[in-house]
């Protein structure tokens, strides 16, 4: 079975798509099996691993509503992970989930189908706390924050924490914060290291040892239809999601030890 993880913070342009897409592509590298989620009405995930949102029919509004089958709408993408494509679409099957039965429940239904074909289903939620997040937060085991350090990171993040504990009362118990991750990390400046301090203060040990650092390479990749570690696989950003996934594989593997000792010990 995957473990599912939702990429979500309702705050625009912190990191949510450069995060997804260049994680997928970097766990792929590392030989593992990743389904990515475009759950976000921009298709930018979509756009940024290479296939073309306009033409990307059906995706994942007509999986949400059960129309189509998720197998035959999935795409390989050229960086070795499959993709469900996602585009304005979405924006209509938002509309239509909201007197359904279930809505919050559509798109764990419909990965349940896939889930044991990968180690990893990553979800790119869109800026917003609604019913597609509510529905990748019901999905996931865990959620991944990525965190821009800049002023006012810290802003909304209460909000996002609240909709986490609502989510684990009502419709998922098992979700975790899997961890916050530092973006656009600059280290000529000053703020940076406050925004840590501050995050490490709050957070503790769930903020990840990674930071990603702010790197040109990481924003021109997405216009070339291509993650970092195809378009530039040298940079500092490339570098920087390899150790991301790196430190996502190493927690995994510690809490399926943790697991499987607490089930032998009688
Ligand atoms: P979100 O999905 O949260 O809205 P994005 O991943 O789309 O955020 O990032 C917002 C913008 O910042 C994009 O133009 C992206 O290319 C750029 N960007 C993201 N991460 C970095 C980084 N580490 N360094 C430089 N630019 C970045
Ligand atoms: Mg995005």
């Amino acid at each position: 079975m995957a473990r599912i993880l939702a990429v979500a913070n309702q705050k625009g342009g912190v990191g949510k798509t450069t995060t997804s897409v260049n994680l997928a592509a970097a766990l792929a590298a590392a030989r593992r099996k990743v389904l990515l989620v475009d759950l976000d009405p921009q298709g930018n995930a979509t756009m940024a691993s290479g296939v073309d949102k306009h033409e990307a029919k059906p995706n994942g509004c007509e999986v949400l509503l059960g129309e189509v089958e998720i197998g035959s709408v999935l795409k390989r993408t050229e960086a070795g992970y499959d993709l469900l494509p996602g585009n304005g679409d979405l924006t209509a099957a938002e509309l239509k989930l909201m007197d359904g039965m279930a809505r919050e429940h559509r798109l764990k239904e419909q990965l349940a189908k896939v889930a044991d074909n990968y180690h990893t289903i990553l979800i790119d939620c869109p800026p917003s706390l609604h019913l597609l997040t509510l529905n990748a937060l019901t999905a996931a085991d865990g959620v991944l924050i990525p965190v821009q350090c800049e002023y006012f990171a810290l802003e909304g993040l209460s909000s996002l924490l609240d909709t986490i504990k609502a989510v684990r009362m009502r419709l998922n118990p098992e979700l975790e914060v899997e961890g916050l991750l530092r973006t656009m990390y600059d280290v000529r400046n000053n703020l940076g290291n406050e925004v840590s301090a501050q995050l490490t203060q709050h957070f503790g040990d769930k903020v990840l040892r990674s930071i990603i650092p702010r790197n040109v390479r990481l924003a021109e990749a997405p216009s070339h239809g291509q993650p970092i570690h195809l378009y530039d696989r040298g940079s500092r950003g490339a570098i920087a999601y390899i150790g991301l996934a790196g430190e996502i594989i190493r927690r995994e593997r510690a809490m399926y030890a943790a697991q499987d000792a607490a089930s032998d010990t009688p």
